[in-house]
């Protein structure tokens, strides 16, 4: 049974629909992801409003932080938000997933529920379609996304809009600079902040390992001018007590 979204910001839904625009309601992931979706649909004629459903972000905190971050996106495009749910439990999480833990195939179990919910509330809330910020990533699996918005389409029955947001990347990182909206380092789930810490942590030793690999060389060439300049010094140190001697010799 689904529960009522938990509030809504910005402005109201339009319920008199005569000449207005069509309306989709946009799954948003996080703040970043959502601007071109907004964007790019509002340019095609869509009213768009947003839905925030990630239960399983963690740790609570950037579950909090990834809503504030939705809100002020929402806020600053004067764009309509629902959010729904709270961080979940991790441990719950990963054991729905019943050992499905590889990237990619546990990222369908993910993708699920969220467009189940976006596809659900677009139907009930009478949205012309909805959509979802997840294809505007180009870490995300994008057609498994699409496979799986097509499913949650078909069971309730309402249009999903299929966009590859994608190809605006680099505006949307830049506009979410420009608006100070917080850009997270991890997908996600728990799973998704421990391999982003460990590739981190990897990252971190290579340029460590680099760094001293550098170190090592400057020494190195330090030493071979040092040792350069010294065999130079003693050359002409012996050139110089050479003359000294031709010289004594031609006085004698
Ligand atoms: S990596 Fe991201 S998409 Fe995949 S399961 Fe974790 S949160 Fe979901």
């Amino acid at each position: 049974m689904l529960q009522a979204p938990r509030f809504i910001v910005a402005a109201p839904f339009f319920f008199l629909r005569e000449n207005a625009m069509p309306r989709i309601l946009i799954h948003a992931c996080c703040g970043p992801c959502s601007l071109m979706p907004i964007v790019h649909l509002r340019d095609e004629g869509w009213e768009p409003s947003l839905l925030f459903f990630n239960p399983n972000i963690h740790p609570a905190w950037e579950w909090e932080r990834r809503r504030d971050a939705i809100m002020e996106a929402s806020e600053k495009l004067s764009v309509s938000l629902m959010v729904e749910g709270e961080p979940q439990n991790p441990g719950a999480w990963v054991r729905r997933l019943n050992g499905v833990v590889r990237e990619g195939a546990r990222c369908r179990l993910c993708y699920r529920p969220r467009l189940d919910l976006a596809a659900a509330r677009a139907a009930d809330l009478g949205f012309d379609a909805f959509t979802t910020s997840l294809l505007y990533s180009r870490y995300q699996h994008h057609d498994v996304i699409r496979e799986e918005a097509e499913l949650a389409a078909e069971k309730h029955a309402v249009a999903f809009l299929y966009r590859d947001f994608r190809e605006w990347w680099y505006d949307g990182i830049r506009m979410s600079r420009e608006l100070g909206i917080y850009r997270q380092k991890w997908c996600g789930c728990i799973l998704s902040m421990g391999e982003a810490l460990r590739m981190q942590k990897e990252a971190e030793q290579i340029k460590t390992a680099k760094k001293a690999e550098n170190a090592a060389r400057l020494a190195a060439e330090a030493e071979e001018r040092r040792l350069r300049q010294e065999a130079l010094a003693a050359k002409k140190a012996r050139k110089a007590k050479r003359r000294e001697q031709r010289l004594a010799a031609r006085e004698a």
